[in-house]
């Protein structure tokens, strides 16, 4: 696609022409907030899912805090869900004045651990949220059938999941068809497809898609639309709060053309991901991304698990000198200054496969215009700066980090 780069960074959005005549033909239009485009790129999203219906708003923050309240969350309630996730995982959680109960994720891999989470719920508990991580589809069966026996909702953040697909009574489906009862999309440069900032909400319940249509728009009963089109004078009405969720006709054209883009960015995504995985095989100790048989990743993210001997920072610092930037795996959000204190969460298990997990991974450059070669040359970078960075009684030094659940 192109050639292969002076330095490389950890993720690039693609972006060209196409989304940049889009954006100019919203703004000759003169619609440029939450009109036709939004429209359209609700409906298009919802067949590309498959979900009866989509609703876009400002980010995918936003889309979780209005699932959240959707499905009855309120003040003193209790939401299941993970500490290894982004933090707006949780955020969204206490913006309902709801407390975050996290459970463990599971064994060689960074998704919800299922087993925990029946025995997490209480009678506060009102919702489960569960993650696919990285882009990688966390075990939505055992969730949704633990959620279907104890009549409790789940929420889905898919934030990074866009077009990643699971495997749902003998047919591959996309996330967000929902199989939970909301799921929620994140369209910001870091993710697969973006729109600058965004967010997308999908379910199979029309109650919910009103819920999220009347809260996205400050509560107001009338739609900009219909009244600009009523040859009659309408009033509208604010019956409940209500807030500004809205995504922008200019955001919604780049995304339709994005969402147009996605299935060739997935396809080359997981080719590199496939040639990352062979190569890495070759790199003794360090753990690749396992890809359970009933996933398909969009590989939103390609984390890898480093040996217990070699330390995190020197490795990403001897890769950044050779011009190749990572990431820190993702974070344990019960490890934030914003989280510590009890009122602010509740862990149902121990959380020591999390707290290892954000101490001994790395994201790894992934990106469609990326070619074999660079693959290449990261995975060599990381072989040289891993034994650089090999370090003796590396237990020692990590266990000082390690903060009890
Ligand atoms: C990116 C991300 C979010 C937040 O998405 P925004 O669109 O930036 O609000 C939430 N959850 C997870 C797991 C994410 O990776």
């Amino acid at each position: 696609m192109s050639s292969p780069l002076s330095s490389i960074p950890v993720a690039k959005p693609v972006l060209g022409e196409e989304e940049a005549e889009a954006v100019r033909r919203v703004i000759l239009s003169g619609w440029v907030t939450q009109g036709p485009e939004v429209a359209a790129f609700e409906s298009e999203f919802a067949a590309f899912v498959g979900a009866p219906h989509a609703c876009a708003v400002s980010n995918c923050t936003t889309a979780l805090h209005l699932a959240l309240k959707a499905v009855g969350v309120g003040a003193g309630d209790e939401v299941i869900t993970v500490s290894h996730s982004f933090i707006a995982t949780a955020n969204a959680i206490r913006y309902c004045d709801a407390v975050p109960v996290f459970v463990d994720i599971e064994a060689g891999g960074y998704n919800i651990d299922p087993i925990p989470v029946e025995t997490a719920i209480t009678p506060r508990t009102k919702a489960i949220l569960c993650v696919h991580q990285l882009g990688m589809p966390c075990d939505l069966r055992s969730i949704v059938e633990i959620g279907k026996r104890h009549s409790i909702p789940v929420v889905e953040d898919a934030a990074c999941a866009t077009g990643s697909e699971i495997l749902w009574d003998g047919r591959w489906e996309k996330i967000g068809k929902p199989h939970g009862d909301i799921a929620c999309f994140s369209f910001h440069p870091r993710k697969v497809v973006t729109t600058g900032d965004g967010g997308m909400l999908t379910t199979a319940d029309p109650e919910y898609d009103r819920k999220f249509r009347l809260w996205r728009q400050h509560g107001m009963s009338v739609t900009d639309a219909v009244r600009h089109g009523s040859q009659q004078v309408i009033f509208e009405d604010y019956d409940e709060l209500g807030y500004n969720y809205r995504m922008t006709d200019l955001q919604a054209a780049v995304g339709r053309v994005q969402l147009r883009r996605l299935p060739e960015l997935i396809a080359q995504r997981r080719r590199l991901a496939d040639q990352y995985c062979e190569r890495l095989s070759t790199v003794p100790g360090l753990a690749p991304p396992i890809e359970p048989g009933w996933a398909r990743s969009n590989w939103q993210s390609f984390c890898v698990g480093l040996p217990d001997a070699v330390d995190q920072r020197p490795v990403m610092q001897a890769l950044l000198d050779n011009g190749v930037s990572t990431r820190r795996g993702v974070m344990n959000i019960h490890q934030e200054g914003a989280y510590s204190g009890q009122s602010f969460h509740r862990a149902a298990t121990n959380l020591a496969r999390s707290v290892s997990a954000q101490q001994r991974t790395i994201i790894l450059p992934l990106f469609a215009q990326m070619m074999d070669l660079d693959i290449a040359r990261v995975v060599e970078a990381l072989r040289g700066s891993m034994a650089e960075a090999a370090i003796p009684h590396a237990n020692l030094r990590r266990d000082r980090d390690i903060v009890p659940a």
